[in-house]
């Protein structure tokens, strides 16, 4: 079997940072995004357009857009930069902002809705359909997030039909992805298995991305499972950095070079560069003052350099 091979979109200038206390200057923000892009990134979730009262990290979303297209041309390097959206408000940020991808996000359960969006999953619904009648009037591609797919921390469990009755009506409406997101980092790998499989039912070529929280340690073994079931795209961030401001205790994401390094030594392709990754994550830990989640930034790369010469023969 030619194994598939798996695209990461670097999700640490949005999800990693909004969580974090330590204010990011909008300059290391365009840095990050740059290391990311100088490390194989080729999507890259770069900001919000969300209330700055409810999240202040991402207030000036228009200014680190604004930096990243002042610095070069990313289009023409085959850089897709997202903005991520809960409603019209956004989209209409995101579209004067120049995004080349929106990603809008809807909470699978009811309470954790009202509380993220401020109003009921049916209006987010409504909201949605004219985000995407827009998008395709602009011929901008937009993904929809269902958070937390895999349980609620207002709820507790979420049943799958919720799962599935968003991603069969984001389908109908025409998204170009569907997004699983273990908002608060409960799933598990055979979760992740059933959960693909009822998406791909109702929506068969319908590209499927996961967003995993390894707040239980699951995180790299549900990333596993995403891509032996058929998922083409993974979210992750540097250093494993993140977290949700309305969902109590959850942690980082998915580290991009923990994710990276399972994927290479299983031969996988993702198309970025492991010591590049590494190298920026020292860099983002020296910008945040704390050591980070991944692994890789306590263990080390392997096989390194240092073995190049000591083969086992
Ligand atoms: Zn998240």
């Amino acid at each position: 079997m030619i194994s598939p091979p798996i695209e990461i979109v670097e999700v640490s200038p949005r999800d990693g940072l909004q969580n974090e206390k330590t204010q990011v200057s909008t300059a290391d923000k365009v840095e990050l995004v740059l290391r990311a892009v100088a490390a194989g990134a080729r999507r890259i979730e770069a900001v919000s357009f969300v209330n700055p009262r409810a999240v202040p990290q991402m207030a000036d979303a228009e200014a680190v857009m604004a930096g990243l297209r002042g610095a070069r041309d990313l289009r023409a390097e085959g850089v897709r930069l997202a903005g991520l959206i809960l409603n019209r408000r956004g989209l209409d940020r995101a579209l004067a902002a120049d995004v080349d991808e929106v990603n809008f996000v809807i909470i699978a359960s009811e309470t954790f809705n009202r509380r993220n969006q401020g109003v009921a999953i049916g209006e987010s619904l409504a909201q949605l359909q004219q985000s995407v009648a827009l998008c395709h009037g602009e011929g901008l591609p937009i993904s929809l997030t269902i958070g937390a797919s895999f349980g609620c921390p207002f709820e507790g469990e979420v049943a799958v039909r919720q799962v599935v009755m968003l991603a069969a009506q984001a389908a109908l409406l025409g998204v170009q992805e569907i997004a699983l997101a273990d908002t608060i980092g409960v799933a598990d790998p055979l979760a992740v298995e059933c959960r693909i499989a009822a998406v791909q039912a109702v929506a068969p070529d319908m590209p499927i991305r996961c967003h995993f929280h390894d707040t239980r340690n699951t995180g790299i073994a549900n990333a596993y499972a995403a891509w032996r079931s058929g998922a083409a795209t993974l979210d992750a961030a540097l250093g494993g950095i993140g977290g949700c401001p309305f969902a109590p205790a959850a942690t980082g994401n998915i580290a991009t070079e923990d994710a990276v390094y399972m994927f290479n030594r299983m031969g996988v392709d993702t198309g970025f560069d492991l010591d590049g990754l590494m190298t920026s994550a020292t860099w983002l830990s020296q910008r945040l003052g704390k050591a980070l989640p991944a692994a890789l930034g306590r263990a080390g790369n392997f096989p390194d350099a240092s073995h190049a010469d000591r083969r086992w023969a």
